[in-house]
C-alpha cells in the first residue's frame, strides 16, 4: 500500500492532528487509489479554531491595509514559485486535466491578485454640506471571525474566492476545505504561514457536516461563505441565518447554450464541447444543455459529434495526452451513469454514450466517457436534476423566443449562452435571459476575480455574492459618520445674542 499524504488541520498557525476520529478517503480519481484520509472534526476543533481566530483578530483588524495587502504579495509570489506543483496537486486529488488544473490555480492567484487592492477597494465615501456646516463619510470595517465552506470541484479556485478577501478586510478566517479534496487547501495555507500571516489570521478545518454544523452554530463567527449543491447551500442559508450569521450560498446550477442557425459552426462546437465536457462536467458553469435553434442541429450537431468521439479520456497525472479525466468518485461515476440511462429509458437518443468506459491501465479509476443526449424534452431527468459529469442534452426547438423559454424553465440561474452573428439576437438574450452570468459567443462565462460570481435562483442564496466588490462588502460593515465642529458661539441656542 502507498503511503497516505497526511492531512492536519491548521490552527493558530501550526499543522496538528486530531486522534480518534472517523476519517473520510480522499481518492486519486484516475486509479481509484486511497491517497489520503480527512478527519471528520467536530465542534471541539471549531471551538480550538474560532478562539484563535478571535485572539488573533484584534491585532490582524488594526493592521494597516498596505501592509496586510504586502503580506497577499508575498503570497502570490510563493504561489506563482510553486504553480505547477499546486496544479499536479489538484489533477492527483480531483482528476481533472494539468491544463484545467492549471486553470484552478490560476483563477484562484487571480483572487489574491484582486485582494492586493484592498487599500482601495476599502475606501468609503464622503460628502460635505449634507446639511450647512455639516459632512458625512462611510468607511468599511471588518465583521470578525468569518468561514469559509467549499465544494470539491475547484480545491484551489473556490476556497482562494473567499479568504484572500476576507483577510484582506481585516476578517480572521476558519476555511472547511471538501473532505474530498482537502490537499490543495492545505499546501495553499502552509505557503501562507510562510509568507508571514500571523497566527489564527487563517486556520483550516476538516470533515463533514458536524464541522459544518458546529461553524453555523458558533456564535462568534459572523460571516459563513459557501459554495456547493444547492440542497445544501439552502440548508446552510438557513442555520446561519437562524444563528444570526450573514451568509453568502452558492448553490447547483444547470446551464443553457442556445445555437442559433447563424451561429459559426467551428468555434459553436467548440465552446459546447468545453462548455459541457471540460472539468468532466463537474463544473458549476458546464453548459449541460444544448439548445439547437432551426437547423443549427443539422449544421453544429454532426461536427460536435465528430469532435466528442475523439476526446482521449484517460488518467490525467500521468497520461499528459488524456483530454478529460476521471469524475471525483466512484459512487459519482455511477449515478451520473444511472441518470443517462433513466434519460435514455424516457426517450432521449445517446450519439455518443460515455457508460462502460474502462481504461486498461487504470482499471480502478472512476470515469465516464463524453455523452450527448439528443431530443431531450424539458421532463426528464437530465434536464431537471444537475448531473455533474460528461452528459450533454440536447434540445431541438424552432425559434430563439422557444429557446429563451427553455432556458428560463429551469429552476436555477448560473450561467446562460448564445452562439450566434445576430448582434439582435444577442441582445435579446442577454436582456431576456434569467441567469446570472451570460456568455455571448462563449461557452463557460464565469466572471474573473473583479466581478461577482452573480447566480441566482436556486444557484444562489444570500445578497452579496462572492469575488469583486460584492466581496468586499460581505466581508466587511459599513459605518458612517455624521462631523460638526463649532465656531466660537455657535450652535447653542442658550448663546448670549
Ligand atoms: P456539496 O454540497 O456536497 O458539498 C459542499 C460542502 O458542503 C463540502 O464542504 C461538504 O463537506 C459540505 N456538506 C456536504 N453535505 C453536507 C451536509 N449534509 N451538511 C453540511 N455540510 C455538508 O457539493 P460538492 O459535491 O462538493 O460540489 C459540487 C456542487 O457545488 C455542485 O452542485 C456545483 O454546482 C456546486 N458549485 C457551485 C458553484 C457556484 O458558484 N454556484 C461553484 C462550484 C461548485
Amino acid at each position: 500500500m502507498t503511503k497516505l499524504i497526511p492531512c492536519p488541520l491548521f490552527i493558530n498557525g501550526e499543522w496538528t492532528t486530531v486522534s480518534g476520529t472517523a476519517t473520510t478517503p480522499v481518492h486519486n480519481p484516475s486509479d481509484g487509489s486511497v491517497i489520503a484520509e480527512t478527519p471528520q472534526c467536530g465542534a471541539g476543533v471549531v471551538e480550538e479554531a474560532v478562539a484563535a481566530a478571535a485572539a488573533a483578530f484584534p491585532r490582524w483588524s488594526e493592521t494597516p491595509p498596505v501592509e496586510r495587502a504586502r503580506l497577499l504579495f508575498r503570497l502570490k509570489v510563493l504561489l506563482e514559485d510553486h504553480f505547477e506543483e499546486l496544479a499536479q496537486g489538484v489533477t492527483q486529488e480531483h482528476g481533472k486535466t494539468l491544463t484545467e488544473a492549471r486553470g484552478d490555480v490560476r483563477r484562484g492567484l487571480e483572487n489574491i491578485e484582486y485582494a492586493c487592492g484592498i487599500p482601495s477597494l476599502l475606501m468609503g465615501d464622503a460628502l460635505e454640506n449634507v446639511a450647512r456646516g455639516i459632512d458625512c463619510d462611510s468607511i468599511r470595517q471588518p465583521l470578525g471571525v468569518v468561514a469559509g465552506i467549499a465544494p470539491f470541484n475547484f480545491p484551489a479556485m473556490v476556497p482562494l474566492w473567499m479568504w484572500p478577501l476576507a483577510i484582506a478586510c481585516g476578517n480572521t478566517f476558519l476555511l472547511k476545505p471538501s473532505e474530498k479534496v482537502p490537499l490543495t487547501t492545505n499546501r495553499i495555507a502552509e505557503f501562507a504561514r510562510q509568507a508571514g500571516l500571523p497566527p489564527g489570521v487563517l486556520n483550516v478545518v476538516h470533515g463533514g457536516r458536524e464541522v459544518v454544523d458546529a461553524l453555523l452554530k458558533h456564535p462568534q463567527i459572523k460571516a459563513i461563505s459557501f459554495v456547493g449543491s444547492t440542497k445544501i447551500a439552502q440548508y446552510i442559508q438557513a442555520t446561519g441565518i437562524a444563528h444570526g450569521k450573514r451568509v453568502q450560498a452558492a448553490g447547483g446550477a444547470k446551464n443553457s447554450i442556445v445555437v442559433m442557425p447563424d451561429a459559426d459552426v467551428g468555434p459553436t462546437a467548440t465552446g459546447i464541447l468545453e462548455g459541457a465536457f471540460g472539468c468532466a462536467g463537474e463544473r458549476c458553469m458546464a453548459g449541460s444543455t444544448a439548445i439547437m435553434v432551426g437547423k443549427a442541429a443539422e449544421t453544429v450537431l454532426p461536427h460536435l459529434v465528430a469532435a466528442v468521439t475523439k476526446i482521449r479520456v484517460g488518467p490525467t497525472d500521468r497520461d499528459p495526452a488524456a483530454q478529460m479525466g476521471a469524475v471525483i468518485t466512484r459512487q459519482h461515476a455511477d449515478r451520473v451513469c444511472q441518470l443517462i440511462s433513466q434519460a435514455e429509458g424516457e426517450g432521449a437518443e445517446p450519439l455518443t454514450d460515455g457508460r462502460n468506459v474502462k481504461i486498461g491501465a487504470v482499471p480502478q479509476g472512476f470515469y465516464v466517457g463524453p455523452t450527448i443526449l439528443d431530443r431531450v424534452a424539458p421532463g426528464m431527468i437530465t434536464m431537471q436534476e444537475e448531473v455533474f459529469g460528461p452528459v450533454l442534452n440536447v434540445a431541438r426547438v424552432e425559434t430563439l423566443e422557444a429557446a429563451i423559454e427553455l432556458a428560463n424553465a429551469s429552476p436555477y440561474g448560473n450561467g446562460a449562452a448564445i452562439f450566434t452573428r445576430s448582434g439582435q439576437a444577442a441582445r435579446e438574450f442577454r436582456h431576456r435571459s434569467s441567469a446570472g452570468m451570460v456568455g455571448i459567443n462563449i461557452g463557460v462565462p464565469a466572471p474573473l476575480a473583479f466581478f461577482p460570481f452573480s447566480g441566482r435562483h436556486a444557484s444562489f442564496f444570500g445578497d452579496l455574492h462572492l469575488q469583486g466588490r460584492d466581496g468586499v462588502a460581505f466581508f466587511t460593515q459599513q459605518k458612517v459618520t455624521t462631523t460638526r465642529w463649532f465656531g466660537a458661539g455657535e450652535g447653542t441656542i442658550w448663546a448670549d445674542k
